[in-house]
Protein backbone atom coordinates (compact mmCIF):
# COMPACT_ATOMS: atom_id res chain seq x y z
CA UNK A 1 0.00 0.00 0.00
CA UNK A 2 1.50 3.69 -0.97
CA UNK A 3 1.57 6.20 1.47
CA UNK A 4 -0.63 9.32 0.56
CA UNK A 5 1.56 12.46 0.63
CA UNK A 6 -0.26 15.15 2.25
CA UNK A 7 2.85 17.27 1.67
CA UNK A 8 1.19 19.21 -1.17
CA UNK A 9 -2.11 19.55 0.16
CA UNK A 10 -0.53 20.69 3.09
CA UNK A 11 1.56 23.60 1.50
CA UNK A 12 -1.40 24.61 -0.79
CA UNK A 13 -3.36 24.38 2.49
CA UNK A 14 -1.59 26.29 4.75
CA UNK A 15 1.21 28.25 2.55
CA UNK A 16 3.30 29.72 4.16
CA UNK A 17 5.58 28.23 6.98
CA UNK A 18 5.46 31.12 9.35
CA UNK A 19 3.29 30.39 12.97
CA UNK A 20 0.05 31.84 12.74
CA UNK A 21 0.14 33.60 16.23
CA UNK A 22 3.79 35.07 16.42
CA UNK A 23 5.03 34.83 12.72
CA UNK A 24 8.00 32.78 13.88
CA UNK A 25 9.44 30.41 11.05
CA UNK A 26 7.82 26.48 11.85
CA UNK A 27 10.42 23.97 11.97
CA UNK A 28 9.42 20.18 11.81
CA UNK A 29 6.06 18.78 10.58
CA UNK A 30 5.25 20.75 7.05
CA UNK A 31 1.70 21.10 8.14
CA UNK A 32 2.31 22.75 11.40
CA UNK A 33 0.43 26.22 12.05
CA UNK A 34 2.05 27.08 15.38
CA UNK A 35 4.84 27.25 17.11
CA UNK A 36 4.22 25.48 20.08
CA UNK A 37 0.99 25.01 22.32
CA UNK A 38 1.34 28.36 23.81
CA UNK A 39 0.57 30.26 20.42
CA UNK A 40 -2.01 28.00 20.02
CA UNK A 41 -3.86 28.21 22.88
CA UNK A 42 -3.16 32.09 22.73
CA UNK A 43 -4.56 32.97 18.63
CA UNK A 44 -7.59 30.65 19.89
CA UNK A 45 -8.39 32.68 22.35
CA UNK A 46 -7.53 36.17 20.90
CA UNK A 47 -10.28 34.27 17.93
CA UNK A 48 -13.07 32.95 19.93
CA UNK A 49 -13.06 34.22 22.96
CA UNK A 50 -15.29 37.23 21.29
CA UNK A 51 -17.75 34.80 20.54
CA UNK A 52 -17.43 32.48 23.98
CA UNK A 53 -18.45 35.25 25.54
CA UNK A 54 -21.78 35.91 24.15
CA UNK A 55 -22.60 32.32 24.18
CA UNK A 56 -21.61 32.09 27.94
CA UNK A 57 -23.79 35.77 28.71
CA UNK A 58 -26.87 34.38 27.21
CA UNK A 59 -26.65 30.48 29.02
CA UNK A 60 -26.22 32.46 32.33
CA UNK A 61 -29.26 34.31 31.42
CA UNK A 62 -31.46 31.58 30.26
CA UNK A 63 -30.46 29.49 32.63
CA UNK A 64 -31.06 31.83 35.41
CA UNK A 65 -34.50 32.56 33.50
CA UNK A 66 -35.32 28.95 33.69
CA UNK A 67 -34.86 29.23 37.74
CA UNK A 68 -36.74 31.60 37.97
CA UNK A 69 -39.97 30.05 36.20
CA UNK A 70 -39.01 27.37 38.09
CA UNK A 71 -39.31 28.67 41.72
CA UNK A 72 -42.47 31.08 40.26
CA UNK A 73 -44.04 27.59 39.21
CA UNK A 74 -43.23 26.58 42.96
CA UNK A 75 -44.31 29.64 44.26
CA UNK A 76 -47.77 30.35 42.60
CA UNK A 77 -48.44 26.79 40.82
CA UNK A 78 -48.50 25.69 37.54
CA UNK A 79 -51.26 27.30 35.38
CA UNK A 80 -51.90 29.83 37.73
CA UNK A 81 -51.52 33.36 37.60
CA UNK A 82 -47.81 34.89 38.08
CA UNK A 83 -47.42 38.74 38.45
CA UNK A 84 -44.71 39.89 35.60
CA UNK A 85 -43.59 42.23 38.08
CA UNK A 86 -42.50 39.10 40.81
CA UNK A 87 -40.20 37.77 37.83
CA UNK A 88 -38.56 41.17 37.08
CA UNK A 89 -38.01 41.34 41.10
CA UNK A 90 -36.35 37.98 40.78
CA UNK A 91 -34.11 39.24 38.25
CA UNK A 92 -36.14 37.46 35.02
CA UNK A 93 -35.04 38.80 31.60
CA UNK A 94 -38.12 39.08 29.06
CA UNK A 95 -35.70 39.44 26.29
CA UNK A 96 -34.35 36.25 26.59
CA UNK A 97 -36.18 32.80 25.44
CA UNK A 98 -35.32 29.44 23.69
CA UNK A 99 -38.58 28.95 21.75
CA UNK A 100 -42.08 30.13 21.16
CA UNK A 101 -44.93 28.74 20.07
CA UNK A 102 -46.52 30.57 16.41
CA UNK A 103 -50.20 31.20 17.92
CA UNK A 104 -52.02 34.42 17.71
CA UNK A 105 -50.67 36.62 20.16
CA UNK A 106 -53.08 35.90 23.26
CA UNK A 107 -52.41 32.38 22.90
CA UNK A 108 -48.70 32.41 22.68
CA UNK A 109 -46.29 30.69 24.66
CA UNK A 110 -43.17 31.40 25.31
CA UNK A 111 -40.70 29.08 26.22
CA UNK A 112 -37.03 28.69 28.21
CA UNK A 113 -36.05 25.18 28.02
CA UNK A 114 -38.78 23.11 29.15
CA UNK A 115 -40.53 25.63 31.20
CA UNK A 116 -43.65 27.96 29.07
CA UNK A 117 -44.91 31.04 29.65
CA UNK A 118 -48.14 32.99 28.24
CA UNK A 119 -49.10 36.78 28.78
CA UNK A 120 -52.56 37.03 30.73
CA UNK A 121 -52.52 40.47 30.68
CA UNK A 122 -50.53 43.08 31.09
CA UNK A 123 -49.30 42.42 34.32
CA UNK A 124 -49.53 38.83 34.55
CA UNK A 125 -48.28 35.48 33.01
CA UNK A 126 -49.00 31.76 33.32
CA UNK A 127 -46.29 29.15 33.67
CA UNK A 128 -46.58 25.61 32.13
CA UNK A 129 -43.95 23.11 32.52
CA UNK A 130 -43.67 21.15 29.20
CA UNK A 131 -42.42 17.20 28.73
CA UNK A 132 -38.89 17.58 26.96
CA UNK A 133 -39.98 15.34 24.18
CA UNK A 134 -42.46 17.59 22.96
CA UNK A 135 -39.48 19.99 22.38
CA UNK A 136 -37.62 17.72 20.01
CA UNK A 137 -36.26 20.19 17.38
ZN1 LIG B 1 4.25 31.23 17.41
Amino acid sequence: MTEFDTKPLAEAFYGSQNCINCGETLSGRRDKKFCDDHCRSLYHNQTYAPDYNLIRKTHTILRKNRRILLQAGIAFGERNEVPSQWLTEQGFSFQHCTQWTDRKKTEQQIICYDIAYQWLDREHVRIFYISADSLAA
